[in-house]
């Protein structure tokens, strides 16, 4: 299949662009586009076969379930069983936004969607070129991300390329995407609601607007294989680069000392290392390659280049990657969680 890209402006995309993607949705194909958290890969929600068509292009195992993504919260009430109390509360305080609801599925929703499970993932991403996609097309888009089940989430329309080229049929070139990490998941379906993964909507930022705790699914933070995480795609591995990459956490002095200490080890053994620093530190390291994934006094900065960095990591043929840790305060549980993933928990505490 040649798969159409056709570059659009995202905050006012093309009227053709956009009805030609739209129409493929329609029809059951599908199209990859642009949303504030990572790019996603649309098909018809409603459509097992798109769905189906969905876990091909990705080489993703079927038994874990697709985001349903809405222009409208009117969506949710279709979509849904019955609407809680809270995804009212949340809707209003944090959509359109990177946060994916979890709720009990109504008849209309396909297993194939839904990994075969009775409940539904719901987003209204805040991107114009995915809401302008969703009414354009007349159906609820469900999207994974739009990479090759494993590698790291796709961020800017090459990514996408790289990895669905062929398989797809138009990707929506919207440019770099602004948060870089997937939406953070919320379970309402439980007594207390619990997150399923962390994002750029904190469990402290959700709590507040419930007015009640918010737990953390223990699943996600344990490393050992004991705890199985609730969410089905938060077992797989996932991001990991083609070498080996450990992170070395501890206080600043002593992470820069150990990671030039290695990296001197690895020359000796002729080696080719990759650091991964911030823009503070990028001049500390001895290293062959030296990567910036930001500035630490803007933990932005960090979340929106991290699947990037770790893809250039893969194309740089290393073969091995020191990274520091990035626990920063507000959104460091959501960065670690994809970093600690990519490095298979490998960490060295200095
Ligand atoms: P992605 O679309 O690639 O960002 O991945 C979607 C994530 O949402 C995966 O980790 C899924 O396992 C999770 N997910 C989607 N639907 C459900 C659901 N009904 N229950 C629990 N987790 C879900
Ligand atoms: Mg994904």
């Amino acid at each position: 299949m040649k798969t159409v890209i056709s570059r659009v402006d995202a905050n006012n995309p093309n009227r053709k662009d956009m009805e030609m993607a739209g129409q493929f949705i329609a029809s059951g194909e599908l199209v990859a586009f642009p949303t504030e958290t990572v790019y996603g890969l649309g098909g018809d929600a409603l459509d097992s076969e798109a769905s189906k068509k969905i876990y091909a292009a990705k080489g993703r195992p079927s038994d874990n379930p697709l985001i349903v993504h809405i222009a409208d919260f009117s969506g949710m009430e279709i979509l849904a069983e019955s609407v809680p109390e809270a995804a009212r509360k949340l809707a209003d305080a944090f959509w359109p936004g990177p946060l994916t609801m979890i709720v009990r599925k109504s008849a209309k929703v396909p297993y194939e969607t839904t990994g075969g499970m009775d409940t539904v993932a719901i987003r209204m991403p805040n991107h114009p070129v995915a809401l302008d996609l969703i009414r354009t097309s007349g159906c609820f888009i469900a999207a994974p991300s739009a990479n090759t089940s494993g590698r790291p989430s796709p961020t800017q329309a090459s990514h996408v390329e790289e990895d669905l080229s062929g398989k797809i049929a138009m990707i929506l070139d919207g440019g770099p995407v602004g948060i870089g990490i997937e939406s953070t998941i919320i379970d309402l379906t439980e007594e207390i609601p619990m997150v399923l993964r962390p994002g750029y909507i904190t469990p402290e930022m959700l709590s507040e607007v419930l007015g009640q705790e918010v737990i953390i699914d223990p699943g996600i933070i344990a490393a050992d294989d004991l705890t199985k995480p609730k969410a089905p795609g938060m077992k797989y591995r996932h991001y990991a680069p083609k070498a080996k990459l450990v992170i070395v956490d501890g206080v600043p002095d002593a992470v820069k000392e150990k990671i030039n200490a290695l990296v001197k080890e690895a020359k000796a053994e002729q080696k080719r290392i990759a650091v991964i620093a911030t823009d503070e530190t990028k001049e500390d390291y001895q290293a062959d390659i030296v990567l910036s994934i930001g500035k630490r006094q803007d933990e932005d900065s960090i979340a929106r280049h991290l699947f990037r960095i770790l893809r250039e990591c893969d194309d740089l043929e290393v073969d091995g990657i020191y990274s520091e840790s990035f626990s920063t305060p507000r959104i460091g549980q959501a960065i670690m969680n994809r970093l600690l993933k990519a490095a298979g928990h490998h960490v060295i505490q200095v």
